[in-house]
């Protein structure tokens, strides 16, 4: 039963890496695309090293101004025309990787593609910010080289800063990089609760002082964590088929617990063109999971008033 809510025409959780539309891919691919992204578009499972591979695959595509403006066009792409509302994306990217580690591109092509694909989304009536997002088990340093790359000319599409990869050092010891980032006019989240156990949530927002989390389905799994969540307000992205995909413990996905709970909930499509989805699905799959329109209506307005890319500061 599909609820009669309609789905948001917002994405609240989407990493430019992860979007580029397979067709783009393939043909401009200089080299055979590995199994494991075939795999993947197919809908199949893959250990998580081969979706890291796959992932790297996709982020040395990204060399040109034109190649980062198509993941953008590709994210926009994928709202759905008969959603309702406000229209928007929390795009997340990792600057730092693309020009300092892995040298695909300089950092005046990145924000040159991002700033084309920004204005193509505008002109639809899409709202799009940036969420700089630092590479967790890569340490705090990764956090600081890419506050380092790019503090000195913020382009005012910048909104946020955030942490992913794996949940590998404690947030105790990214508070002061939260803390820097908030110096620069930075909103600040983190992907917690993921590949990373439950007291990763209660770590990033009680010591790193986190009002937004990523994915924090493992807050299902402690009640005590689903409480702090609810009491403090915690804005929480869910993305279902990436979280069913990512985390294999997952029998079922707790997007009602949470929500039964009182997590403000909102959901994205997280790495589109790898775990292929689209915004349309997402909906689809919450109103098969809540089965409960007063929930799909919570969903809603959740994804609307926290959604960073409508709210500036
Ligand atoms: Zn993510």
């Amino acid at each position: 039963m599909f609820s009669k809510v309609r789905p948001t025409r917002i994405d609240r959780h989407v990493h430019l890496e992860g979007s580029l539309d397979p067709d783009w891919v393939r043909s401009h691919a200089a080299s055979s695309v590995p199994d494991s992204l075939e795999a993947l578009w197919r809908g199949e499972a893959v250990p998580f090293t081969s979706f890291i591979e796959s992932f790297f695959f996709i982020t040395d595509l990204l060399t040109s101004a034109d190649a980062v403006r198509s993941a953008v066009n590709a994210v926009v792409g994928r709202i759905p025309a008969n959603g309702d509302g406000p229209s928007g994306v929390d795009l997340w990217c990792s600057p730092q990787t693309l020009v300092v580690d892995r040298k695909v591109l300089k950092l005046d092509e990145l924000w040159k593609g991002i700033e084309q694909g920004i204005a193509d989304a505008n002109a639809q009536g899409v709202n799009v910010v940036l969420i700089l997002d630092a590479v967790n088990n890569f340490g705090i340093e990764n956090g600081h080289t890419l506050l380092d790359l790019v503090a000195n000319d913020l382009p005012p599409f910048v909104a946020g800063f955030s942490t992913g990869g794996l949940e590998r050092v404690p947030f105790r010891q990214w508070a002061p990089v939260f803390d820097r980032a908030r110096a620069l006019g930075l909103r600040c989240a983190a992907h917690a609760g993921e590949n990373g156990p439950a007291s990763n949530i209660r770590e990033a927002i009680e010591e790193a002082h986190l009002n937004r989390i990523v994915h924090a389905v493992r807050a299902a799994e402690d009640p005590s964590i689903l409480e702090l969540l609810a009491e403090k307000k915690i804005a929480v992205d869910v993305c279902i088929t990436s979280n069913l995909a990512l985390v294999p413990e997952l029998a079922r996905h707790p997007l009602k617990t949470m929500m039964d709970a009182g997590v403000r909930c909102a959901l994205g499509t997280d790495d589109p063109g790898l775990i292929v989805t689209n915004l349309g699905n997402e909906w689809q799959r919450a109103a098969e999971l809540l089965e409960c329109d007063a929930c799909m209506e919570r969903l809603y307005e959740n994804s609307i008033s926290d959604a960073w890319c409508l709210n500036k500061i």
